[in-house]
């Protein structure tokens, strides 16, 4: 599907009392919101989230981070959804991230980015069945 995306807002945006700024972002540029939830993932869960980055340098600080608190998982829609997601949330360096980007604002650093955002279709439809169930993407039909 070309028109769904996956984002987490990680758990450093949500202790830093930053989820209500980033759903109004999320929602004033175009992307309606399928499903979302509150969770606190287990390190487990994180790891099987991040497998593909499996012995990179930042790999244990990563799932430690993701796993320390309560993040907000979301599958959202719009056209050309996840372009337009990682357009949104700009580069994974906050200091790279340009101005008006949901990182460039509200991310601490490189580890403690504020958001996720899925990097393919493939990769989107892949992250949004690790979080959420049948039941929890039939939206309104
Ligand atoms: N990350 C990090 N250091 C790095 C690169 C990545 O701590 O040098 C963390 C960061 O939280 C990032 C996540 O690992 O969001 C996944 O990395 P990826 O390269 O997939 O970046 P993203 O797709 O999130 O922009
Ligand atoms: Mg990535």
């Amino acid at each position: 599907m070309e028109n769904q995306t996956f984002a987490i807002i990680k758990p450093d945006a949500v202790k830093n009392k930053d989820t209500g700024l980033i759903l109004d972002r999320i929602l004033k540029a175009g992307f309606h919101i399928l499903a979302g939830k509150l969770l606190h993932i287990s390190l487990q869960q994180a790891e099987g989230f991040y497998d593909i980055h499996k012995g990179k340098p930042f790999y244990d600080e990563l799932i430690e981070f993701m796993s320390s608190g309560q993040c907000m998982v979301l599958a959202l829609e719009k056209e050309n959804a996840v372009e337009e997601w990682r357009n949104t949330i700009g580069a994974t360096n906050p200091a790279e991230a340009a101005e008006g980007t949901i990182r460039k604002d509200f991310a601490t650093n490189v580890g403690l980015n504020a958001v996720h955002g899925s990097d393919s279709n493939e990769n989107a439809q892949k992250e949004i069945a690790f979080f959420f169930s049948d039941s929890e993407l039939r939206g309104n039909q």
